[in-house]
């Protein structure tokens, strides 16, 4: 059985003042400590080392929400996955889909990407999906497809990777799929595991949808064979209903 993961996205929101309020609220009200549902939050870089001392002994993991290629060098700007890890993170999100709109990031990047990050020891959070243009055209599995494809072709392995299913139409919208219209991905992207790494790689691998989930979507999302968790951007920045999304988990995962 895979565990249920819920993992937040803050994006480039709070600072380093809100840190230690939201885990003290946070910790308090999920109730995550002990229990089978793996939670995560990818927060700006700035809060990686602060975030992670806050959360030190509750089982909760820090991400990043992007990270370079290259070990370092002359980058300008960016941050290496060592940076990541030195800070804090144990994972790392790759591929969302607002960096690869506003910040032109190929599949072939993104590939880059995980390859890298799994090299460094840090395990990714794939972010995979497809646009309204794309899905009113009939085109979404094959978008994601190759999304996925061309990052496995470079892996001999995905192991304790995740993929986050996040339709783009979805996210920020206040838009979000049906139960029924995410897990028929979800399964999709199951087999493409399964064609690269294995029937047994594909059976472990936690499959996360995301895209406007909140406290009141998340559980007919949950009850879903496929879909194993939510990356959770808007609801997550309020501590009080990210820990609720936890509880609900939670409670599905007993
Ligand atoms: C996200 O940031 O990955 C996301 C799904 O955002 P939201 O939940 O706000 O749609």
């Amino acid at each position: 059985m895979r565990n249920k993961l819920i993992a937040a996205n803050w994006k480039m929101n709070k600072r380093a003042g809100d840190v230690q309020g939201y885990f003290h609220s946070f910790l308090n009200e999920s109730n995550s400590k002990g229990s089978s549902v793996d939670v995560l939050f990818a927060v700006p870089f700035p809060l990686i080392e602060r975030s992670a001392a806050a959360v030190k002994g509750s089982g909760v993991a820090i991400a990043a929400q992007n990270m370079h290629f290259a070990k370092s060098g002359a980058y300008t700007g960016e941050v290496s996955a060592e940076m990541v890890k030195d800070a804090g993170a144990s994972h790392v999100i790759i591929g969302h889909s607002e960096r690869r709109q506003y910040f032109a990031e190929t599949d072939e990047v993104v590939a880059e990407k995980v390859k890298s990050a799994f090299a460094q020891g840090l395990l990714p959070v794939l972010c995979v999906g497809e646009t309204l243009e794309q899905r009113k055209s009939g085109v979404t599995n094959s978008i994601v497809s190759k999304q996925l494809e061309t990052v496995f072709a470079k892996l001999e392995s995905f192991d304790k990777g995740i993929i986050a299913y996040e339709p783009v139409w979805a996210i920020g919208t206040g838009l979000n799929a049906t139960a029924k219209e995410a897990e028929a991905v979800h399964a999709m992207i199951r087999t493409v595991v399964a064609k690269f790494f294995g029937d047994k790689a594909a059976q472990k691998i936690q499959i996360l949808y995301g895209g406007s989930a909140n406290a009141s979507n998340l559980e007919q999302l949950l009850r879903k064979p496929n879909i194993d968790g939510g990356l959770v951007g808007g609801a997550s920045l309020d501590p009080t209903t990210f820990a609720q999304m936890i509880r609900i988990a939670g409670q599905l995962s007993q």
